[in-house]
């Protein structure tokens, strides 16, 4: 494993389950000092700051703490709130991971706004909000600090059925873009990584059913769904000094998802 997060501090949204859990024990793995952020489970929270401790103490890193700010990324005073939290209780910030996202699926002649509003106040303005109160304390200090987002395959393929969803992912990429471009002078890089389908609670209606799994894996090139772990290893990867010249992109970690695989056969000519 390698180590380069030793004295860096990363707060890290929707870390009670999933990929977020997954990314917090990752950069603790490396050295780093992790805030830990969800909105709801409390054990789930918990349970992640437990195993960032182990990987502190696995790795020697006395130097490095953890600590929880429950909040809805979607609320702008909570959001705030969680920086001056994080701030005060570190005083500085060096990577900041917009993880938290939500999905509901619907037809979308049947959907609903408070559905559309919900979604994208998490997926989206959530991670505005969060940017941008992140680049205001860079922009405070000298050596700028760097932005990773969660995104999704379905930043570029449409996604039916879960249309405020794919238009949060779209966006997404919108703003990474715009944010890379606009801080890159001062320090500050912004990049997202696009996950396609991987092992988490949020794909409930699968995992735990193999010939659902089956026919999810059928459509992944690689043939199989992707684990949180290889998710978090390029948050980790684009957080660190190893990405010094990539911003603006996003790195897709979908086993072959976005190389059109329905073209893995000539039927076209
Ligand atoms: P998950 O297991 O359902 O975890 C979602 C996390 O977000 C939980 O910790 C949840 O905690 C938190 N969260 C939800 N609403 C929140 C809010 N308003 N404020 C703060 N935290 C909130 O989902 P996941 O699969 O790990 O997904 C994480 C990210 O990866 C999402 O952005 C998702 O779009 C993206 N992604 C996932 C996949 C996949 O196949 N799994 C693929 C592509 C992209 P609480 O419930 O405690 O709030």
């Amino acid at each position: 494993m390698h180590q380069r997060f030793i004295g860096k501090n990363v707060l890290v949204t929707g870390a009670s389950a999933g990929i977020g859990e997954a990314i917090a024990i990752r950069f603790a793995q490396e050295g780093a000092s992790v805030a830990i952020n969800y909105s709801r489970n409390d054990a789930g929270g918990a349970s992640t700051a437990r195993q960032v401790r182990q990987a502190h103490a696995e790795g020697g890193f006395d130097g490095a703490s953890v600590f929880i700010h429950k909040a809805d990324v979607s609320d702008e005073p909570s959001v705030k709130g969680m920086f001056e939290s994080v701030l005060g209780e570190w005083g500085r910030l060096d990577v900041m991971i917009n993880n938290a996202g939500i999905q509901k699926p619907a037809p979308s002649d049947e959907s609903l706004t408070q559905d559309f509003d919900r979604i994208l106040g998490v997926n989206l303005r959530g991670c505005y909000m969060c940017s941008r109160e992140a680049i205001k304390h860079f922009l405070t200090r000298p050596g700028g600090g760097v932005i990773v987002n969660n995104s999704s395959v379905h930043e570029i393929i449409p996604k039916p059925q879960y249309l405020p969803y794919s238009v949060s992912k779209g966006g997404m990429e919108n703003l990474t873009k715009t944010l890379a471009l606009e801080y890159a002078d001062r320090g500050i890089r912004v990049n997202a990584v696009g996950p396609g389908a991987i092992v988490t609670p949020i794909n409930m209606s699968w995992i735990n059913d193999p010939a659902a799994k089956k026919v999810v894996e059928s459509h992944i090139p690689m043939g199989r769904a992707g684990d949180s772990e290889e998710i978090a290893a390029v948050f980790a990867f684009l957080a660190s000094d190893d990405a010094s010249y990539i911003t603006g992109q996003t790195l897709f970690a979908c086993g072959g998802l976005t190389l059109f695989p329905e073209f893995r056969t000539t039927w076209s000519s």
